[in-house]
């Protein structure tokens, strides 16, 4: 007998992955519903120009962008609540999305919940971002041609980054906490080799200062215990990124940083639930690589259901 079932996929955040989805679901005759407790669009939302999403050779703001697939998405059917999502009960048919405000039954549920980028929690940091604090390379590193900028952090990101920004910085400096990288030989080797960057060793960032835009940083050396400004045009924060798993860390396999492990299917270890974008494992995130986990996800939510009609 068929319980009563408010959605047949339920989409738990309304970045690019969950927008991306929501158009394969909706557009797949699934009855589609995303959450979304802010503003849709994700973190895309913050980045001015958009240069690199296939099909826009005139620069999209990740806004602009965001709000066309929003607009794809409704144009199919799909619903987008407004809503807190509380918890998540992921029984194999009797799936339950509970919010601040009420309860839905659904067959399948896609987590597009994203990741934020560590922050410093420096004072200016939140200040200044977007005018000249960046968590994000690939969006911004060109904004800064023949200009000084700085990455914080030793990781993989934050060196890879760094060797990007070369490609359009005169100077690049990364400010390290530590004696030595954590990226690996590959990586360091080349930042060791690449004459526009140089290496601030024990390190901290203190503050982020200047006037409209950022001017200049102070730093604390661990060291020697001395503090010292460097005056900067631009300065990008690699400290390691947060998936946001807190629905289902303790039901579905992550890797050691918390990302949710899923197949090729996008699907996690249990039926019916899967997972895109940002909160997934994987290595390159962007928008056209959470468009592209949404559509998977979506398609396999619907061959799963499909296939369980009669279940339900
Ligand atoms: P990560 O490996 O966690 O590195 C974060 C870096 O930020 C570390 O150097 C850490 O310093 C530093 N850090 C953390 N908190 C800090 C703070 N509050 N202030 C100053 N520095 C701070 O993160 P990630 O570089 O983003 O890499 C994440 C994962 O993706 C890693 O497993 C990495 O190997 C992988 N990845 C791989 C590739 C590739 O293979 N091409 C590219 C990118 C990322 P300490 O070193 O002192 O801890």
């Amino acid at each position: 007998m068929e319980n009563k079932m408010d959605f047949d996929v339920a989409i738990i955040g309304g970045g690019p992955a969950g927008l991306a989805a929501a158009v394969y679901a909706a557009r797949g005759g699934m009855k589609t519903v995303i959450f979304e407790k802010a503003l849709v669009g994700g973190q895309i939302t913050t980045t001015a120009d958009v240069e690199n999403y296939p099909g826009f050779e005139d620069n999209m703001s990740g806004f602009d962008i965001a709000d066309k697939m929003r607009m794809q998405a409704e144009k199919f059917g799909t619903e987008i609540k407004q809503e807190n999502i509380k918890s998540i009960k992921l029984d194999h048919l009797n799936k339950l999305v509970e919010t601040d405000s009420n309860k839905y039954n659904v067959k399948s549920v896609i987590l597009a919940t994203g990741a934020n980028p560590r922050k410093l929690g420096v004072q200016g940091e939140a200040k200044y971002t977007g005018r000249g604090v960046s968590y994000c390379a690939t969006c911004d590193g060109a904004l800064y041609r023949d200009k000084t900028v700085a990455v914080v952090g030793g990781g993989d990101s934050a060196v890879e980054e760094a060797i990007f920004l070369t490609k359009f910085a005169k100077k690049v400096y990364i400010i390290h906490r530590r004696d030595e990288l954590r990226a690996v030989k590959l990586i360091r080797q080349r930042a060791f080799e690449n004459d526009k960057i140089e290496i601030i060793w024990d390190s901290i960032v203190k503050e982020v200062k200047g006037g409209d835009f950022i001017e200049k940083v102070e730093l604390y050396n661990k060291k020697t215990k001395e503090i010292s400004e460097l005056e900067l045009d631009g300065i990008f924060i690699y400290v390691g990124i947060i998936p946001n798993n807190e629905l289902v860390k303790s039901v579905v396999d992550l890797d050691e940083q918390g990302f949710i492990l899923t197949d090729e299917t996008m699907g996690t270890k249990i039926p019916g639930l899967y997972a895109a974008g940002d909160v997934v494992h994987k290595v390159l995130r962007q928008v056209v690589t959470a468009a592209s986990d949404g559509a998977t996800a979506a398609f396999s939510a619907e061959k799963w259901t499909e296939e369980n009609k009669d279940k339900f």
